[in-house]
């Protein structure tokens, strides 16, 4: 994946200046390339509340039991998913570019604005980082995995990490987007298996890890697949909550 990524950002630069992905304004030399601070202020970021669930927040969901309406029929495989942002607005915009329009490199700068969120880093530390898999024609025709190069990244800039591509999505599944809640989880049953020659440890953490949680059916589809193999600690993490 790598070298196609640089190749395809080297190019990306030559063509277009180096502006944020959000402001449009040039970018100064800063420790992201395509996301200014200006840009990352203007991302929904979530705060705490958030349901210890699935990651979403309780915006206006103070009183009362704080049912998360997000996961409710949601029994998930996985025991706590974080989420650093809401997918919407230029988030939304950033995800749809890395996954549709060929610009992998942003998903760099979206992790490393994800790791401002404590909960985010915490939540990851000392963990294995499981990104979930496409199937391998996705993967061709896209060039690239956007999981495995968020969970890369994130592998490298937080405490303890390290991300192993341990699973293998064996049929292709129909795109999630039109699907229903129900239909969405039967899409995704059964998808992933362990990847061949892989194995889990039960004394191991895995933090299984994706660009967007919408409605947890494919991070609970991976998170059966590790429990299957034997994982027993299984935790989901994404950038963005759909
Ligand atoms: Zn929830």
């Amino acid at each position: 994946m790598g070298w196609l990524a640089e190749l395809d950002r080297g190019f990306y630069d030559l063509v277009f200046p180096r502006d944020c992905a959000v402001t449009q304004e040039p970018m100064d030399d800063e420790a992201r390339l395509h996301l200014s601070p200006a840009g990352a202020d203007r991302l929904a970021r979530i705060h705490d509340p958030r349901c210890l669930t699935c990651g979403h927040p309780f915006e206006g969901l103070l009183e009362g039991d704080r049912a998360c309406p997000h996961c409710l029929d949601l029994r998930p495989a996985f025991a706590r998913a974080v989420c650093a942002f809401r997918a919407r607005g230029p988030a939304r915009r950033i995800i749809h570019r890395i996954k549709y329009e060929r610009c992998p490199f942003l998903a760099d700068d979206l992790a490393h604005a994800a790791l401002a969120d404590d909960v985010f880093r915490r939540h990851l530390a000392g963990s294995v980082l499981v990104p979930v898999p496409l199937h391998r024609a996705r993967k061709f025709e896209r060039g690239y995995n956007q999981a495995e190069r968020i969970a890369s990244f994130l592998a490298a800039h937080v405490a303890g990490c390290r991300a192993e591509l341990l699973l293998r999505k064996q049929h292709e599944t129909v795109s999630q987007t039109r699907l229903g809640r129900q239909e969405r989880r039967q899409n995704v049953a059964g998808a992933f298996v362990l990847a061949d020659g892989a194995s889990v440890d039960p004394l191991t953490r895995y933090v299984v890890i994706d660009d967007v949680l919408t409605t947890g059916a494919t991070l609970h589809a991976c998170a059966v697949a590790l429990r299957k193999a034997g994982a027993e600690g299984v935790d989901a993490a994404a950038l963005c909550h759909g």
